[in-house]
């Protein structure tokens, strides 16, 4: 075990004024139990915490750090910013040139709103797909995360016909009801649900690859079914990229699985580690939006100019680096053979699903496409194997149903480390 004497003492007094000890719960790290190291630096590749343990991060803090910590042009970008002030909530020309670089980047769309997080664009996107359809209902999937908006909070629960229940208190039963829950990789439930609500059904909401249950990849010609229904159906289809946006390519999802959405999100990488969000769309859709259209939505600091300068040279780069694609998807795929590999050697029954630069293993013989697959996976042993990796120095996520984030950062030797000591702990289990 590493000394974690600082961040428990820091964890004793956090729990006093946060709760949890937290400001977002899986920090806490309640499904693997024990203390989070507190953090204070990142360089690269690697983190440092209160107690001075280094580790390979394995996080990115959840997806953003596409380049990894502390990239010197991020850096330098923020720091120029910074001299001119730190926000004005009036037009600046750095929302102008983020803005032009996403529309190059991303196929499909014209327009860009700028918001604060994931969560916001999310909301904001549910908004104006109800908006432009005059229709209240929503499709989304078992066990994709879309943020913490109301509508958002509701996974299965009652029989596939009927509305959700919500997942969180607090949410209202009426919004929970027009949420409408499907199963992931499965076109039949979305159909079903499509012809039971005719004419009612606004949007349908995905990840292009689920990434908040592990990491559940789209079967070939699922999104395309989608995009299909959508059509027949009048509903719109919007692509939640907050995690697979500018980390599958430089299109994001729409490039890498050649699919149309009619509506994306963005969080997490479109920052560069800043507090931002984006929801973006074609021109007629867009321009629906307030002030040009009836549909409102508004932020203080939206497309603020410390924020915008990390975000637009992140996207800057990654622009400019196509390679950085391929790179970051074979070593995600090294990763996951070399688990593959030592579990087959000590007989541990693991199924790893990766796609693109995200990967994550499952304890179970059976293979994981949907929720209520992985809800078979051996938490026992997700957790043994959590601690273990934490003692090797690899800091990963806490928890069964988040990815493991590869990036540009990871030196072949990272890899290396990663694989061998995945390779010990699943030897041990
Ligand atoms: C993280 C995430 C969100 C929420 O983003 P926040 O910035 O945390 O509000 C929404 N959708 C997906 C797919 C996410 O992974």
């Amino acid at each position: 075990m590493l000394t974690q004497a600082h961040s428990e003492a820091l964890f004793e007094r956090a729990k006093k004024v946060l709760p949890g000890g937290v400001n977002s719960p899986v920090r806490a790290y309640r499904s693997v139990g024990g203390t989070p190291p507190f953090l204070v630096r990142g360089e690269g590749s690697h983190v440092w915490d209160e107690d001075g343990n280094e580790y390979v991060d394995f996080v990115g803090s959840w997806g953003p750090l596409i380049l990894g910590h502390s990239h010197p042009a991020v850096l330098e970008a923020v720091g120029q910013a910074m001299q001119h002030g730190l926000s004005f909530g009036a037009p600046t020309a750095i929302e102008v040139d983020v803005a032009e670089l996403i529309v190059s980047m991303v196929p499909n769309i014209d327009m860009v709103r700028m918001v604060n997080s994931g969560t916001e664009a999310v909301m904001s996107a549910l908004r104006v797909a109800r908006g432009v359809t005059g229709r209240d209902k929503i499709i989304k999937f078992e066990g994709c995360y879309h943020g913490h908006s109301d509508a958002m909070l509701v996974k299965a629960g009652s029989g596939a016909l009927t509305g959700g229940a919500p997942d969180s208190k607090g949410v209202p039963s009426a919004v929970a009801a027009d949420t409408l829950i499907a199963q992931y990789n499965d076109l039949n439930s979305v159909r079903e649900l499509l012809e039971a609500n005719p004419g009612q059904v606004a949007a349908i909401i995905v990840e292009p690859i689920a990434a908040n249950m592990g990491v559940v990849p789209p079967e070939p010609g699922f999104l395309e079914g989608l995009r299909a229904l959508c059509d027949a159906h009048g509903a719109l289809l919007i692509f939640d990229e907050v995690i697979t946006g500018f980390r599958l390519a430089r299109g994001g999802a729409q490039e890498y699985f050649g699919v149309r959405a009619d509506l994306v999100t963005f969080g997490k990488i479109i920052g560069g580690g800043m507090p931002v969000g984006a929801y973006a769309g074609k021109r007629e859709i867009m321009e629906q939006v307030a002030p040009t259209g009836p549909i409102y939505q508004a932020g203080t600091l939206s497309g603020n100019p410390v924020a915008m300068a990390a975000g637009l040279t992140q996207l800057q780069i990654l622009n400019a680096h196509p390679e950085i694609y391929t790179e970051i998807e074979h070593k995600a795929q090294h990763m996951a053979d070399a688990m593959r590999q030592a579990a087959a050697a000590s007989q541990v029954a693991l199924q790893v699903n990766q796609c693109g630069a995200l990967l994550c293993p499952y304890f179970t013989s059976e293979p994981v496409r949907c929720f209520a697959d992985t809800q078979r996976s051996d938490l026992e042993k997700f957790r043994t194997y959590f601690w273990g990796m934490q003692d090797h120095h690899m800091y990963i996520a806490p928890s069964q149903y988040e990815a493991t984030f590869v990036n540009a950062s990871h030196t072949e030797e990272d890899i290396e480390a990663f694989c061998q000591a995945a390779a010990a702990v699943i030897n041990a289990l």
